[in-house]
């Protein structure tokens, strides 16, 4: 016998993963593909996170560099991530509140667990990272998905406020999110901090802000990030180096649960335990080493930003509606005809690969993610251009 709702999970892969694999399997066959699938950063780490591995293997003894470290992490890295935020953000967060993870979806998954209290429901505004639904179900909650405004696909904080309940442990808020591209305005998130504010007083415990932030650095016309723990104190964040600094595979972000956060210090030794009950025992140290040198290192977001202006206004232009992203590297577009599914399987007929929207919480919608050659990009065009016409 083994657990049936794990069996589940390991024998449905995401239909991101298989737009993917159907790619690499048609470019085999010499195809030609359009493949708008994947959110993996196409644009190289920055030299300096090259530099820095190489740099350490070299200079750091072997037996260190390829160690364990502490389970949280190594304290002079913690010390560097700590900060650079607080350069940043004129923050006062200590070492001792962050502790490394494999990214962010162990540190979404070990804050979730965290939280896991009897009957315990955890919020996500739809469209939501696809992923939050196992990361929450299978790890003791129930998964409360919240529609966004259609309009501008910010929060709405009274449809949010309507799904509140005596069992709401967090709202896992993603800005700039995955997969719509919106960021948050600061407006939205003070209103969203006053509503968890007089909910939490209700209902006489805190409802925590999971702050998904693997996009932080990815904005563009100037959009502001604000710092939400500074809106909103019982903040904890997951952060994820996967994307700002081109490295997803390598595996390394981190939980900060900050000081003014309510009952911090159990929040964080929650939040370890459930990492360790999940197997994790240290991030990787090489990898930690990295990020301790590189904290201040930001992407070169010129190929984002062309792709994303490219992609949104020639689909604006055919016809598509979709709200104009200023973060992270994805287009949200309505599906013509209203059924993405159905939109998604003809464009790949054409091989022009797009996500439907089903498993962001959003069944009409696609995302096409730009994080993709800009030549690709141009030739694809064309198909869009047909495929809508088909529905006009
Ligand atoms: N959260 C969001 C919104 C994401 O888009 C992703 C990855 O695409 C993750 C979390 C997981 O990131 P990581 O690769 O760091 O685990």
């Amino acid at each position: 016998m083994v657990n049936q709702y794990m069996l589940a999970l390991g024998q449905t892969r995401s239909c991101i993963r298989e737009l993917f694999e159907y790619g690499i399997r048609q470019k085999a066959a010499g195809e030609t593909v359009y493949d708008f699938s994947i959110g993996n950063p196409s644009i190289p780490a920055p030299p300096e996170v090259n530099e820095s591995f190489v740099s350490i293997l070299q200079n750091t003894d072997s037996l260190s560099v390829h160690g364990y470290t502490q389970a949280p992490g190594a304290m002079d890295a913690r010390q560097a991530v700590a900060e650079e935020l607080n350069s940043r953000y004129g923050s006062n967060l200590r070492w001792e509140s962050i502790f490394f993870t494999c990214g962010a979806a162990p540190a979404l998954t070990s804050v979730v667990r965290a939280l896991a209290v009897e009957g315990a429901e955890v919020l996500a505004i739809a469209p939501y990272f696809a992923e939050y639904r196992p990361f929450v179900e299978g790890n003791g909650a129930a998964f409360v998905p919240v529609p966004a405004d259609r309009e501008k696909f910010q929060i709405d904080c009274a449809a949010l406020e309507e799904r509140v309940t005596a069992h709401t442990q967090a709202v896992i808020v993603n800005s700039p999110n995955n997969p719509s591209g919106v960021v948050y305005t600061r407006p939205t998130l003070e209103k969203l901090a006053e509503v968890l504010t007089r909910k939490s007083r209700e209902f006489g415990h805190p409802i925590y802000i999971i702050s998904d932030e693997p996009y932080r650095e990815l904005v563009y016309d100037g959009a502001e990030v604000p710092f939400l723990p500074d809106l909103y104190p019982n903040t904890v964040i997951c952060y994820s180096y996967s994307k700002s600094l081109s490295m997803p595979g390598e595996r390394i972000g981190y939980v900060c649960v900050p000081d003014r956060a309510a009952d911090s210090k159990l929040l964080f030794a929650a939040a370890a335990g459930a990492a360790r009950s999940l197997g994790h025992v240290c991030a990787p140290s090489l990898q930690q080493r990295v990020v301790a040198a590189c904290a201040a290192s930001r992407p070169d977001l010129e190929a984002y930003d062309r792709n994303r202006v490219a992609l949104y206004d020639a689909l604006t232009s055919y016809g598509y509606q979709c709200v104009r992203p200023n973060g992270a590297f994805y287009l949200f577009v309505k599906a013509p005809g209203g059924d993405a599914q159905a939109f998604s399987n003809r464009a790949k007929e054409r091989n022009l690969l797009v996500v439907p929207g089903g498993d962001f919480g959003c069944p009409d919608y696609f995302r096409a993610s730009t994080c993709v050659s800009h030549e690709m990009l141009l030739r694809s065009l064309p198909v869009f251009k047909e495929l809508i016409k088909e529905y006009q």
